[in-house]
């Protein structure tokens, strides 16, 4: 349900204007404009990665009620979940979780055992895409980690733009970061993280579908491991 915020809602030329600018703004602009510009109507959307992280300490520092929501596959780690209680201890609020219509059980009756070894794209879609289309409707912009250089999908991605795929604003307030920036940000803030971060998980997903880099290997190697995919669809245009 929209609150009154919803007639603030930019067009996407409107967007198309603002892009431009924004992309010498600071990550801390970025959100201080969307939550301005969006009010109740705009979230952060994350998996808890080390980019998520940074953004939901900055957005703390920001506004101290601002709206957190994650995509739970029902396939996630044991430490991504024990992150996610000291994140709503950490920041006091509370994360909006989204899930697919479809239990880890149903889902393997209706289309079979493992899904994610056969049809890995598929079964995003059931757990992520889906889930995150419906919470996505009841938005008028969402918020997202993403960089440039995590993939080649994600090169072209602005600071702000319209989100044509699924229809309402998308800020990406830290989308010219290195990774290095993001990890000297932990540490100067003393943010919590994933603990696999230390076991060699540089990006961390389901338990089926995220295993280990080795020395040398591209941080997102280990997603999806065997297949080419390499975006679960949320930032696919
Ligand atoms: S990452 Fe793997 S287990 Fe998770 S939704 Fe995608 S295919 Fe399914």
């Amino acid at each position: 349900m929209k609150d009154q915020t919803q007639d603030q809602r930019l067009s996407a030329a409107q967007i198309a204007q603002v892009q431009i600018a924004a992309e010498a703004w600071t990550p801390q602009h970025a959100l201080n404009w969307a939550f301005e510009t969006f009010g109740n109507d705009v979230a952060i959307s994350s998996a808890f990665g080390a980019e998520g992280m940074v953004l939901i300490d900055m957005a703390s520092r920001v506004r101290k009620d601002f709206r957190l929501f994650t995509v739970d596959t029902e396939f996630l780690f044991p430490e991504t979940y024990n992150l996610t209680d000291r994140i709503e201890e950490k920041y006091g609020i509370a994360i909006e979780r989204v899930y697919s219509a479809l239990s880890p059980d149903e889902q393997a009756r209706v289309h079979g055992e493992a899904l994610w070894s056969r049809n890995p794209d598929q079964c995003c879609n059931l757990r992520k895409v889906e889930p995150l289309r419906r919470k996505l409707g009841g938005l008028s912009a969402w918020i997202t980690s993403i960089r440039r250089d995590q993939t080649s999908v994600r090169s072209t991605a602005k600071r702000i733009e319209w989100d044509a795929k699924f229809g309402l604003v998308k800020v990406n307030p830290i989308v010219d970061w290195t990774s290095k920036q993001v990890w000297r940000y932990i540490h100067d803030h003393d943010v919590p993280y994933n603990e696999l971060h230390n076991q060699d998980y540089p990006s961390i997903g389901c338990t089926h579908c995220t295993r280990a880099v080795g020395p040398g290997e591209d941080p997102r190697a280990g997603r999806w491991p065997g297949f080419a995919k390499t975006e679960c669809g949320l930032h696919i245009i």
